[in-house]
């Protein structure tokens, strides 16, 4: 039973968006009383002063490299130099797209404020796609937990949720239990809690309601091991005796309580996978009972979406909400809306947010923009405007204060402003900020290199291929540099294929810095590697030996030299590579 009722969820959120201008106010005076005697607010000078325009004339705006030696102190046993009470955990961001974990602070409000994201968007979701007590077939994962100097525990923020208790009772009201026992969530070793997953979703398959995970990536991932591992599943669920490799002993003992013979069941789950055509619509056909596939699907999940839609079939594919390491911004309160078109509804009472008008240049004043260390993408910047303030259609860089120890911190995402819920924006995720491929003038983002290689991907599909993941590299040992995209592909295609993708990704970097750099020859021809099978499987296990979770791992879109290790898998996997001839005259 539901200890709150899903229509007071939506009547309160109604309540909240309605008045967002003064929940706003009242956020940031409630942040500022909470934690105006940290030393990094009371250095600042605001001498107690609580509203927005004290607040926006003596707080700096800053990036995490800012605030970085602060966090450092706090997990060094130094926990109130940003907030008025002790932080007690670190999270760990996913650091895919830095390259290195990010350390940030985390607390109980970033708990609460999780939940009340989670509880909203599925009173919203469950109003068009109710389900009942039924289960979830979630792969989520926790990663490793460290001691930091100073005793606190950092981990991923997805498993500093999972570890609290208001977590636990959240999701048995809003989310059905989850197939898995917590045994196979916490496990040590990433791939046993994945076969795990499947394997008790397939034992209860016909209770299963939602198929989910944090991000899309994960979902794809999970189903590409089912296309490897079925009959092994099968064969468990047949005799009930959990398979060989399973050798975590606690994983071993929660889930060989869940076996029994079943052979009917495994003849069911044999019959239908020996039918399915490509694993076109596995997930319905294996889950009849699942309403919907949930998950981040925006921005750099957009990628996995076509070979998630291959797998979902018939049923919806639902984005899940917009938050990150450092905090939650919105929740996707039009469930109905397909991935490619999904909003965020900021919750106007979980923090104080302002957003940085940005306004693309004209191509000339681009031309002109020689700043060679630049790293993130060139914006005219107008004074930041309070979320009540924002534009629609206007694209903005969000800046996050929150009750977690962040005061005006830019989060280098880029939003564009969809439409209002009451009074608060709905927005859409556009890109990081933060430039993946750039020589000289040049400047293309993670979604720029993502639009080329779905034009260039056009031309697989012809062929029936698809690239299953990709990542990009500059390469500067050569003179001129060049861009190095990696690709790794479903199977072997014909080299006359490959170089016409290889010039198609070429032309298909639109921004004009490429293309003038490349005109006169100050970047050489875009080069494309291709990378045996299971490369990036390869790159995640990397990731995730270095304690990054399964829940929180993007695919790195860019490796740098300082990368050396992911780049060494790529080198040493590339199986061909081609140069563009699409410039040559
Ligand atoms: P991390 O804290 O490392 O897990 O990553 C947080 C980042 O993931 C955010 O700053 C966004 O760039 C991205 N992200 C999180 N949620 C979404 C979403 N719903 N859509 C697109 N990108 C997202």
């Amino acid at each position: 039973m539901r200890v709150f009722s899903l229509e007071s969820v939506i009547e309160e959120f109604e309540a909240l968006t309605n008045d967002a201008g003064r929940l706003q106010t009242e956020s940031l005076r409630k942040i500022l009383e909470q934690n105006g005697e940290a030393e990094y607010l009371r250095n600042l000078g605001l001498g107690g002063r609580t509203d927005p325009e004290s607040f926006r004339a003596c707080v700096p705006l800053v990036t995490h490299r800012d605030l970085e030696p602060y966090i450092q102190r706090i997990a060094d046993g130094d926990t109130s130099v940003l907030t008025g009470k002790p932080i007690t955990s670190i999270s760990l961001s996913s650091g895919t797209t830095q390259g290195k974990p990010k350390f940030l602070p985390f607390n109980d409000e970033l708990v609460q404020s999780t939940m009340q994201i989670y509880r909203t968007s599925f009173a919203f979701r469950n109003r068009e796609y109710p389900i009942g007590d039924g289960k979830a077939l979630q792969f989520i994962y926790s990663s490793r937990q460290v001691k930091t100097k100073g005793g606190l525990i950092a981990t991923t923020a997805t498993t500093n949720v999972y570890r609290s208790e208001q977590f636990k009772r959240t999701m048995k009201d809003i989310q059905s239990q989850c197939t898995s026992p917590d045994e196979v969530i916490f496990g040590p070793d990433f791939w046993q809690s994945l076969y795990c997953h499947l394997l008790c979703g397939l034992i209860y398959s016909n209770e299963v309601q939602i198929i989910s995970s944090t991000f899309a990536h994960s979902i794809v991932h999970a189903f590409r091991t089912l296309e490897q591992v079925w009959e092994e599943l099968c064969m468990d669920i047949r005799e009930g005796v959990l398979s060989s490799r399973i050798t975590v002993p606690s994983i071993r003992s929660a889930v060989s309580k869940l076996l029994i013979p079943n052979p009917s069941l495994a003849d069911s789950i044999y019959n239908k996978c020996v039918r399915l055509s490509n694993w076109y619509g596995v997930i319905p056909e294996l889950w009849p009972n699942a309403k919907y596939v949930y998950g981040i699907m925006t921005g750099s999940m957009e990628p996995y979406l076509k070979k998630l839609r291959h797998y979902a079939g018939s049923l919806p594919l639902m984005s899940a909400d917009y938050g990150s390491s450092e905090g939650w911004i919105g929740a996707n309160v039009n469930p109905s809306l397909i991935p490619e078109l999904a909003t965020f509804a900021v919750l106007p009472n979980i923090g104080y947010f302002e957003f940085i008008p940005l306004e693309k240049p004209e191509e000339q004043e681009q031309e002109q923009e020689l700043e060679n260390s630049a790293s993130t993408i060139h914006y005219i910047e107008s004074e930041p405007v309070g979320l009540t303030e924002v534009e629609i259609g206007k694209e903005y860089e969000i800046i996050v204060t929150n009750f977690a120890g962040l005061y005006r911190y830019r989060l280098g995402d880029v939003v564009r402003v969809a439409g209002f819920h009451n009074s608060t924006p709905e927005l859409q995720f556009v890109c990081r900020r933060s430039l993946v491929l750039s020589i000289n003038i040049d400047k293309n983002t993670e979604k720029d290199l993502q639009l080329a290689v779905e034009e260039a991907a056009k031309l697989l599909a012809a062929e029936k291929l698809e690239v299953v993941d990709f990542t990009s590299h500059v390469d500067t040992s050569t003179e001129p540099g060049h861009y190095v995209i990696f690709w790794e592909l479903s199977s072997d295609t014909t080299e006359e294929v490959l170089r016409s993708c290889c010039n198609c990704l070429d032309l298909a970097f639109v921004d004009a810095g490429y293309i003038g750099s490349r005109k006169v020859g100050t970047i050489g021809p875009l080069e494309l590697r291709v990378v045996r099978k299971k490369t990036f499987e390869r790159i995640l296990e990397h990731f995730l030996g270095l304690g990054a979770a399964m829940n929180q791992f993007k695919t790195p879109r860019f490796v740098s030299l300082s990368n050396s290790k992911v780049l060494q898998i790529l080198c040493r996997n590339v199986t061909r590579c081609y140069f563009s001839t699409a410039y040559d005259i």
